[in-house]
């Protein structure tokens, strides 16, 4: 149960670190520092610059269907054979991996299934309307573009595809079932390689991740809040309050939020919580858009046979997916992310061509086995609280978990039930 630790009304000198400046540390900062906290923001590397910062920019609230799926469990092995395939597993990394794909398994079961979705579907619920209402406040309504998503279908089976849209319609997803005239009277610069396409109506993507995580940073910190780029090595709690550990100072706050990403394992181990985190590696590719021309593409439109997305960002159309097992530390493989670009071309009429300008980057996607993140108090700390683990759904989830850590600090009654998300799941 909840310990009330700071009811709004007397928080005003109450300060608070917040470790971690992704998008979901940035919108934990911004609601406690709306809310009346003096809030310090952390980071080794800077603001946006872990996986928040070159992903597909998707506010995916249709994804409600935990990875853990047995379908995939059948489609694993030729997933993982195929070296630039969608999935990879570093052979290197095969051992360290092997607990954290028992539990992955283990979830696949119908119950934990149904139980992961429904909190997922909970969570997703009113993770954009969030969003619409902190990107009003801070006048930076143009990072987000509400024109819905598409999933497309090179298939010529329609029956599949009606499976997978009827399985949408059950989990209470708004969606439309598309054939292939109406998918390219939607994008008319998709290939004649799409046969039908599933139009997700009141999803959204941003148009610049990065200036999305700094827009609403510096409008945390108009409000007052400070950042330090430092790196935490510890935190700890003590009757007076916290303490932060950092490379260069000792930071006593009252309380604290991690919010580390993938990287928030050693920082929980030493509060003597078991984090089962995986860096589920991602990588994708940009490519800028001629000046003279117009944008490829109005929405994100993914592959559901080739298993990545395409989003019109600024100035670029931006290839994203894959999923690497390899750790936090393995060198980036750019194969990866050039391999994006010879599926765009299976799905795309003409793509954006400056090799010379061309971005690639890699992202640690933060993934626990059941595909939920953690965000509670923590069980044996009342003034720690955790926002980590968001998986392949941070940058949807961001608004709203900002809004639920705010309502856990403040003693309030959260707006969704948390006891899914809570880390007590894998203690
Ligand atoms: C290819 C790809 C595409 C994706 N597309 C989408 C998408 O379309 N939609 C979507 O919703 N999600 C998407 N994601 C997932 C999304 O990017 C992540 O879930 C999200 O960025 C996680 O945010 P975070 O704030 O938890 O982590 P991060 O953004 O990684 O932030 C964690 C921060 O903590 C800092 N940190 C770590 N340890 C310490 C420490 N000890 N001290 C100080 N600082 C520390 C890091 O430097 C980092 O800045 C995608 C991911 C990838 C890889």
């Amino acid at each position: 149960m909840s310990t009330v630790v700071g009811q709004e009304g007397n928080n005003k000198q109450q300060t608070v670190a917040v470790i971690g400046a992704g998008i979901i540390g940035i919108n934990c900062a911004l609601e406690l520092q709306s809310l009346g906290y003096r809030v310090t923001l952390l980071d080794k590397e800077g603001i946006g610059l872990g996986c928040s910062k070159g992903n597909a920019g998707h506010f995916a609230t249709e994804q409600v269907f935990p990875l853990a799926e047995f379908s995939l469990l059948w489609q694993m092995p030729k997933l993982l054979l195929d070296p630039l395939g969608p999935v990879a597993l570093s052979a290197k990394h095969f051992i360290k991996a092997i607990p954290w794909f028992i539990q992955f398994f283990n979830n696949m079961r119908s119950t934990l299934h149904d139980k992961n979705k429904k909190a997922l579907q909970a969570l997703n619920k009113n993770a954009i309307s969030h969003y619409i209402a902190l990107l009003k406040a801070a006048e930076a309504e143009h990072l987000i573009s509400l024109q819905g998503s598409l999933l497309v279908f090179e298939t010529n089976d329609r029956t599949k595809v009606e499976l997978m849209y009827q399985h949408y319609l059950a989990a209470g997803i708004s969606v439309k079932l598309l054939d292939k005239n109406q998918t390219l009277e939607l994008e008319p610069n998709l290939s004649g390689n799409i046969n039908y396409s599933l139009y997700f109506t009141d999803v959204a993507h941003t148009v610049d991740p990065l200036a999305l995580s700094k827009t609403l940073a510096e409008f945390a910190m108009c409000k007052g809040m400070t950042f330090q780029q430092t790196a935490v090595t510890a935190v700890t709690q003590s009757q007076n309050g916290v303490t932060v550990l950092t490379d260069e100072q000792c930071l006593n706050v009252d309380l604290c939020v991690i919010a580390c990403g993938a990287w928030s394992k050693e920082l929980l181990e030493g509060l003597n919580y078991h984090l089962p985190i995986e860096a589920e590696r991602g990588y994708s590719l940009s490519l800028p858009i001629p000046a003279t021309a117009s944008a490829p593409l109005s929405r994100p439109v993914a592959s559901a046979e080739r298993r990545f997305i395409m989003t019109p960002m600024d100035k670029t159309l931006r290839l994203a997916g894959t999923v690497e097992y390899a750790g936090l530390n393995a060198p980036a493989n750019y194969k990866r992310a050039e391999m994006l670009k010879n599926n765009a071309a299976f799905i795309l009429k003409t793509l954006p061509d400056n090799e010379e300008k061309q971005e690639n980057w890699m992202g640690c996607r933060p993934s626990l086995p059941d595909s939920l993140p953690v965000i509670c108090q923590a069980p044996n700390h009342d003034k720690i609280f955790f926002a980590l683990g968001h998986q392949h759904l941070g940058l949807t989830q961001g608004a709203i978990t900002g809004k639920l850590i705010g309502q856990l600090v403040t003693g309030k009654s959260p707006e969704i039930n948390l006891d899914p998300f809570c880390i007590s799941r894998f203690n």
